[in-house]
């Protein structure tokens, strides 16, 4: 399959040409042919499956087909999507597939000064990349009316309503003319989800590719034990590796974050931290060290690292687990991109085994261990207390603390682990 069979236009297949991609992904095969023919598209696909340009370019196509810009342009197209970061890289997106074509896209967010948004809206634009909150309160203002809009996106749906934004989105919705086309697209298709769907889509075509357990196939994961108290000792020892590039590494909290790049700094290792309390700018700057890599390593929490798309990033490291293990898949994506090779890291300590074992439920498989490092998890509790608890014992029975190693004993039979080759 190429793309030329999709029927796209020369002019985007010479610009996608020159993103070296050759082959459309199967969440563009699917979705592209629908867009052109005007249906209305439900779509669930996360983040690394090419989902941005399964909906850009249909899009790209169809505006450019029909031609309005030689008038004053008006926002034709609206994306809406939840975190600043994704905006931007939609938006380069839209610019990169878009470049022969003549259309002008811009992106609107939060958090910092909205007039040069406001100026580049009033010179006129046919696509608006946008999060929701800004949106808003630019239309308030009497800046944007999206009466002209004739194509719709929803993006990253579910993670759009975990970070508060229905009733927002119920307010745009309202605010969007009647007779348009609207695509929609989710990670994860809860009832919720479904039910917001169907308020927005007008007899849609389904598409739905590789469900959030399965896209992990392709990236080598792994898990070290470690105390707490050794995990940055243990970050430090894994960075020694010299084919380890770039790192993303993920902590719970931001000031977490913090400590964790000030411990790299000391070991003469050069990192930044991404999270909410940074301003957009410092936020933006930092992502652009990291792709340039003269930041080595770019500590996240997991709402900013939402939708991060570097395409040499080959190693993310989980510094702490989740206990959302459709985040661990999230977090775990951001390597490993439109097939690429991708490696992921866990440090597990004592209380985090319970959420290891949610992680390897819903992706159906065992992480493989590295036992053979200088920090392992200290044996908290000796093993004749586990052997006289027993397994599977009656449930007010206390459950045992966590051992050592677990290749040696503990809640986790051994030979399912064993020495990680990696
Ligand atoms: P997305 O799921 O939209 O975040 O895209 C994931 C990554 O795949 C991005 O880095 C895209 O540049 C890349 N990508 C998207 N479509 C293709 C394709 N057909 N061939 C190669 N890379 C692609």
């Amino acid at each position: 399959m190429s793309f030329q069979s999709l029927n796209i236009c020369e002019p985007i297949l010479k610009a996608l040409e020159e993103e070296g991609y050759t082959t459309p992904t199967p969440i563009q095969a699917q979705s592209i042919p629908i867009v052109l023919k005007g249906i209305d598209l439900l779509g669930c696909a996360q983040t690394g499956t090419g989902k941005t340009a399964a909906f850009a370019i249909p899009i790209i196509q169809l505006l450019h087909e029909n031609k309005t810009y030689d008038k004053k342009r008006k926002i034709r197209s609206l994306i809406v999507t939840p975190t600043r970061e994704l905006a931007i890289q939609i938006n380069e997106s839209f610019k990169a597939y878009g470049k022969y074509t003549g259309l002008k896209s811009t992106v609107i967010f939060g958090g910092v000064n909205q007039n040069p948004q406001v100026d580049t809206i009033r010179n006129g634009v046919d696509i608006l990349i946008a999060t929701p909150g800004r949106l808003l309160d630019l239309m308030n203002q009497g800046f944007i009316s999206l009466r002209d809009v004739e194509f719709f996106v929803l993006d990253e749906a579910d993670r759009m309503l975990d970070m508060g934004f229905i009733h927002d989105v119920k307010k745009l919705l309202a605010a969007l003319p009647k007779k348009r086309q609207s695509l929609f697209f989710s990670a994860t298709m809860p009832p919720e989800i479904i039910k917001l769907a169907s308020s927005i889509l007008d007899n849609p075509s389904q598409v739905s590719v590789t469900p959030v357990s399965s896209t992990v196939d392709i990236i080598q994961q792994h898990v070290y034990f470690v105390d707490k108290g050794n995990k940055n000792a243990l970050l430090v020892e894994v960075l020694k590796d010299k084919n380890i590039k770039i790192a993303l590494v993920f902590t719970r909290t931001k000031h977490g974050a913090d400590k964790v790049v000030k411990t790299l700094i000391n070991h003469n290792i050069t990192a930044e931290a991404i999270h909410g309390n940074k301003t957009q700018n410092a936020r933006q700057r930092a992502l652009t060290n990291f792709k340039a890599q003269t930041t080595r390593v770019l500590v996240a929490t997991d709402i900013a690292a939402r939708g991060i798309d570097i395409d040499e990033l080959e190693h993310v490291i989980n510094y702490e687990l989740t206990n959302i293990p459709e985040t661990y898949v999230h977090r775990i994506g951001r390597t490993g991109r439109a097939g690429a090779k991708g490696t992921a890291f866990s440090f597990c300590d004592a209380e985090e085994k319970e959420y290891l074992r949610d992680i390897e439920k819903l992706i159906a498989k065992k992480i493989p261990v590295i036992s053979e490092h200088p920090f392992p998890l200290m044996d908290h509790n000796p093993v004749k207390e586990v052997k006289q608890q027993g397994r599977g014992g009656n449930r007010n029975t206390p459950r045992p603390k966590p051992t050592g190693n677990n290749n040696k004993a503990g809640n986790n039979p051994p030979s399912r682990f064993g020495k990680s080759k990696n």
